[in-house]
C-alpha cells in the first residue's frame, strides 16, 4: 500500500462530507492557505449525494433553535452569522435551483450531486486524500499530527468534520468522538436519531398496517410534532416519527391520529365508525379491533367504548427501541458545545482546533435542519480561520 510521507498543511480538514466540503470551499475562496482534506471514502460527499432521496432537503423556510436538540444559545449564535437566508442567497448566487415542498422544505431541483459538484469546484486547489482512514491525533508544537492508515499529516490548524455514526455503510464512523477524547474534549456518545421506532407487543397492531400512512401529531415530553407517520414492517416511521425520535430515548410518547378534528363531531352519524371518521377504513378497522370495539354507528357507543375510542386523540405508549444506526439519518451526541466558542467553532481548550457539522452535539429535526447546521457551522469556522490568518 502507498504510504504518504508527512504532509504539512496550514489547515487540515478531517472528512469530506457536507461541512468539510463547505469549509474547504470557503477557505479556498477567501484565503491563500494550503489546505488538505482527509476522507475515508473514494469520493467526497457520499451522504450528501444520497440525502433527501437524492434531492437533498438543504434547508427550511424557518430555522431556529427550537428545531434542534442542543444548547439554544449556541445554535442561535451560529445561525446569526450564517442562517437560512444566507444559505439560500449562497445557493442562488451559484445557480443552484431549489424547490419548496410542503411549503417549508427546500430541496435541490437538480439533485444533491449538484451541491457536491459546486462545493468541489469552489474548493478547487485543495489537496484531497481519499481512501485514507483517520486513526488518531496528537498535538505537536506546530499544531496537530493526524495518524492515518496512509501515514501522518501535520497541520497548524485542524478542523474535525467527521460527522456522526449513522449509515456506516457509506463511511460514517465515531472517529470524531475518539479524536476529541484524545484531545481531552468532553463528548457524549452517539445514539441513532431521525430514525423509526420499534414497538412492544401491545402495539403490534400497527405493523399490520405496514405500507400505509396518516397525518398525526406526536407529543414527546414537551415537544409536539405534526407530520406524516408511516406504518412499517419493523415499527413506525415517516417524518413525524423521525423528528419525534430526536427527543425520545425511553418512556412514553402520545399520538393524536386526528390532529385537526374533534372526535365528537363524527359520533352523531348513522354511518359505521370506519366510514364516519376521516381516517382510512383499513386503519379504523384495525384500531377498533385493537381497542375491542365493534364497528358501529357512533351514537350506539356506551361510555366504556367511547373512552376507548378517545384513544384516537391521545394514544399513549412506550416504543421498544429504534431501527438503529443503519437506518438513522443522523446521530445524537458528539462533542459538547461547552468545549467550543459559538462565534468561531474553535475549541476553548486548544488553539486552532475547530469542530463543525454533525460531530458537534447539536442535532436538528427532519426538514433540512442538519444540512443548514453543517453549512452554517462550516462557514462560521472558515471565516474565523481566514480572519486569523
Ligand atoms: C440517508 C440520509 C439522508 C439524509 N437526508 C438529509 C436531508 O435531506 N436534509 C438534511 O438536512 N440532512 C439529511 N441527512 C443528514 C445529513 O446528511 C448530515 O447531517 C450531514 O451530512 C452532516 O454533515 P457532516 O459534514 O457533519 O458529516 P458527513 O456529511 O457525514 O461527513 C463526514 C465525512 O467524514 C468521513 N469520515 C468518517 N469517519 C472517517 C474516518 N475514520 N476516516 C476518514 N474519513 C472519515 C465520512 O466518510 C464522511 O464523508 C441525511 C442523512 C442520511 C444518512
Amino acid at each position: 500500500m502507498l504510504v504518504f510521507m508527512k504532509h504539512g498543511f496550514d489547515v487540515l480538514i478531517l472528512g469530506a462530507g457536507a461541512s468539510g466540503l463547505m469549509c474547504a470551499a470557503e477557505l479556498r475562496r477567501n484565503s491563500r492557505l494550503n489546505i488538505g482534506v482527509i476522507e475515508g471514502n473514494s469520493v467526497a460527499g457520499k451522504k450528501l449525494a444520497i440525502s433527501g432521496g437524492g434531492r437533498c432537503n438543504i434547508t427550511n423556510i424557518e430555522v431556529s433553535p427550537e428545531h434542534f436538540l442542543g444548547e439554544d444559545a449556541f445554535v442561535a449564535e451560529v445561525f446569526e452569522h450564517f442562517g437560512n437566508e444566507d444559505l439560500l442567497n449562497y445557493l442562488h448566487r451559484h445557480a443552484i435551483a431549489l424547490e419548496l415542498r410542503k411549503e417549508r422544505y427546500y430541496f435541490c431541483r437538480e439533485g444533491a450531486k449538484a451541491i457536491v459538484a459546486l462545493l468541489l469546484q469552489r474548493a478547487g486547489g485543495t489537496d484531497f486524500f481519499y481512501d485514507t482512514h483517520i486513526h488518531s491525533v496528537t498535538p505537536i508544537p506546530q499544531g496537530y499530527r493526524v495518524h492515518t492508515d496512509r501515514g501522518d499529516f501535520d497541520a497548524a490548524t485542524l478542523v474535525i468534520a467527521t460527522g456522526g455514526e449513522s449509515y456506516r455503510s457509506i463511511g460514517a464512523s465515531a472517529i470524531g468522538i475518539k479524536l476529541a477524547q484524545e484531545l481531552q474534549l468532553q463528548t457524549t456518545p452517539f445514539t441513532p436519531a431521525l430514525v423509526g421506532l420499534t414497538l412492544q407487543k401491545e402495539q403490534f397492531w400497527m405493523k399490520t398496517l405496514s405500507g400505509t400512512s396518516c397525518n398525526v401529531r406526536i407529543r414527546v415530553g414537551n415537544k409536539c410534532i405534526e407530520e406524516e407517520m408511516l406504518f412499517a414492517h419493523k415499527g413506525i416511521s415517516g417524518p413525524a416519527v423521525l423528528s419525534a425520535s430526536l427527543y425520545w430515548s425511553k418512556g412514553e410518547i402520545e399520538i393524536d391520529f386526528l390532529p385537526h378534528e374533534e372526535l365528537h363531531v363524527f359520533l352523531n352519524s348513522k354511518k359505521l365508525l370506519s366510514t364516519a371518521l376521516p381516517l382510512s377504513k383499513r386503519f379504523m378497522k384495525t384500531f377498533l379491533e385493537h381497542i375491542g370495539v365493534e364497528d358501529m354507528p357512533g351514537h350506539r357507543l356506551n361510555a366504556s367504548m367511547l373512552m376507548r375510542l378517545k384513544r384516537l386523540k391521545s394514544y399513549t405508549f412506550a416504543p421498544a427501541g429504534n431501527f438503529g444506526f443503519s437506518k438513522a439519518e443522523v446521530s445524537r451526541g458528539g462533542i459538547d458545545v461547552c468545549e467550543l466558542d459559538a462565534r468561531t467553532l474553535m475549541s476553548r481548550r486548544h488553539a486552532n482546533l475547530y469542530c463543525i457539522g454533525e460531530v458537534v452535539d447539536i442535532t436538528g429535526e427532519l426538514g433540512g435542519y442538519n444540512f443548514q447546521w453543517a453549512f452554517s457551522s462550516a462557514t462560521v469556522c472558515a471565516r474565523h480561520i481566514c480572519k486569523k490568518n
